[in-house]
């Protein structure tokens, strides 16, 4: 299966990190977004890493410019009538992965690949709103995508042969790592991350050390090159709060709970660094 055109749903942190490496790799690839308010600032954010890479020896100006240009706006989910690929990177909310995995089964053409970015829902559950579960796989990317190797590749139960070889190859395009997985609430990433950052959240929420402290333990004592809470707000609270609610349900084990705490924050609308405050505060 030849891939060619590629449309991302979604223009936030993770979709414009995906339209940037697969325009990097050549694809011509739409960016869709609600407004046009959120498709400028992920287009903003994809010129910004490619001047970086300018200003560090890593593209020319025209390498920046030649990337930008195979990048182009969609404000509406009908411009994936003519594309070989959709890779949805929307918010991780099932009635809204749904409702968008419905109206590209009617608008995509038959042969496209239907693919989501979600960090936890089960992939199953979304073709199933399709006609062709077969066609609809997993492409888990993680954050930040242009800098991250790995991509989860996750079958549902129908995803064919066909459609996971292509994927895979297209995911080697993209220099990344592809590492199959199978499809259960938070397939590997989120199953073993996502406890640890909830169970970060519990120890600051019972007082047991700061914030700072907690992340120098995980960063000074575990090697890992940012503490959980930190991590927690690179990734944004809301989605953390989802994918904990996800494991909860779809294991229905208390050990998933999520902790008060995240709650809280959600509500308050802290939801890390997008928003300009999380655990931490951003300029
Ligand atoms: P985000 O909030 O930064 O971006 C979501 C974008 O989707 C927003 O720009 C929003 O306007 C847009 N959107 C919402 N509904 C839409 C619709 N119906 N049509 C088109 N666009 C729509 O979120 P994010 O962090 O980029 O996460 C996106 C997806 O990627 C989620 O499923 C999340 O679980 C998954 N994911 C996130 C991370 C992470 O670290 N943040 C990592 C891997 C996967």
């Amino acid at each position: 299966m030849n891939i060619q055109k590629v449309m991302v749903i979604g223009a936030g942190q993770m979709g414009s990190g995906i339209a940037q490496v697969c325009a990097q790799a050549g694809y011509e690839v739409k960016l869709n977004d609600r407004e046009e308010k959120f498709f400028e600032r992920g287009f903003q954010t994809i010129s910004k890493n490619l001047s970086r890479n300018v200003e560090k020896g890593r593209m020319t100006e025209d390498d920046k410019q030649a990337v930008l240009n195979k990048i182009s706006k969609s404000l509406s989910i009908d411009d994936a009538n003519d594309v070989d690929l959709v890779i949805e990177a929307a918010v991780e909310n099932m009635e809204i992965k749904q409702s968008i995995f419905k109206q590209l089964d009617a608008i995509a053409p038959a042969h496209a690949i239907l693919a989501t970015n979600t960090s936890s829902l089960p992939i199953t559950e979304i073709a199933a709103a399709t006609n062709r579960p077969e066609q609809v796989i997993g492409m888990h990317f993680m954050n930040p995508v242009p800098v991250m190797k790995l991509v989860e590749i996750i079958r549902g139960l129908a995803t064919n042969d066909e459609v996971y070889a292509a994927i895979e190859e297209m995911t080697k395009k993209l220099s990344k790592v592809p590492v199959e997985v199978n499809d259960f609430p938070g397939f590997v990433a989120n199953r073993v991350l996502m406890p640890m950052i909830n169970e970060a959240i519990y120890t600051l929420y019972e007082g047991v050390a700061t914030k700072e402290a907690i992340d120098d333990v995980m960063k000074m004592g575990m090697n890992h090159p940012m503490g959980p809470l930190q991590l927690a707000d690179f990734i944004g609270l809301d989605t953390c709060l989802y994918i904990m609610e996800v494991l909860h349900e779809g294991f229905g084990d208390s050990k998933y709970r999520p902790c008060p705490l995240l709650r809280k924050y959600v509500k308050a609308g802290w939801l890390g660094k997008k928003t300009g405050r999380g655990f931490y505060i951003y300029e």
